[in-house]
């Protein structure tokens, strides 16, 4: 059921310090016990173990990383393998995020090798995909996300699909205060999960989480998150306000 599909997640993006960090995970937590569905915090790597301390005590509560390494290890000097998070116990890793696409050239091909490595690993890969503002100006939002999905999910086996979180993030609604409106996402929702369910099946589509990203704030999170397909969110800058964040986590609930 859509309860139990209900996530709600936070990019911190390279924000917060080690000691910021705590205090903003903290004081989620101290704000929203035992939330319904399942609360992420997605922070910089330097953080996880500790806020996955911090998690392991708050039920509902979980930590991802912002990235992974495709490769089981070597010679990749700055970089994090699966079986480093997975040893630390963090529970899921968000991959394909657009501002690693854009400033690191991460393209559905390498994504798909990540995901595929994450899941290897039994960390649950976050997919991140989402349209340009040109593409959504042309109507042609269908066909680039339906390929971005179509690639980076290519070969996983049911059992691996049924893993994976969605977030569908429109670039042109990534940090620029636009939001898509609720029958947008719902729109690319509805078709994210047919096409999970064309491939793989309706039982796995209608079990998986498709969270919706740009610009979710209290103020929208309701109205998006009651959409029949919207399952939850991913959040980066109201992430950054515990209050903020928690009133996003209850939103709608
Ligand atoms: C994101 O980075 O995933 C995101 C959705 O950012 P914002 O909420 O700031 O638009």
């Amino acid at each position: 059921s859509k309860t139990d599909r209900r996530i709600v997640a936070g990019n911190w993006k390279m924000n917060t310090t080690p000691s910021e960090g705590s205090v903003l995970a903290q004081g989620v937590i101290d704000k929203v016990a035992a939330p319904v569905g399942k609360v992420i915090f997605g922070v910089p790597a330097i953080q996880l173990v500790k806020i996955k301390q911090l998690t392991a005590a708050a039920e509902g509560y979980y930590v991802a990383a912002q990235n992974m390494h495709q490769k089981a290890d070597g010679a990749f000097t700055g970089e994090m393998s699966a079986a480093m998070l997975a040893d630390a116990r963090i529970d899921y890793v968000i991959l394909g995020h657009s501002e690693r696409r854009q400033y690191s050239g991460e393209d559905d091909t390498l994504i798909n090798a990540k995901i595929v490595a994450a899941l290897d690993a039994g960390i649950i890969p976050i997919y991140c995909c989402g349209e340009k503002l040109d593409i959504r100006e042309s109507n042609n939002q269908n066909v680039v996300v339906g390929k971005q999905i179509e690639q980076a999910l290519s070969a996983l086996s049911p059992k691996q699909m049924a893993k994976v979180v969605v977030a569908y993030e429109p670039v042109w609604a990534i940090g620029t205060g636009k939001t898509a409106s609720p029958q947008q996402a719902q729109e690319m929702h509805a078709f994210i999960r047919q096409m999970i369910s064309d491939q793989f099946g309706s039982e796995i589509a209608n079990g998986i989480s498709i969270l919706y990203g740009g610009s979710v704030k209290a103020a929208n999170a309701e109205e998006l998150f009651g959409m029949a397909d919207v399952d939850g969110g991913l959040v980066g800058g109201a992430s950054l306000d515990a209050q903020a964040f928690a009133d996003i986590i209850k939103a709608g609930q």
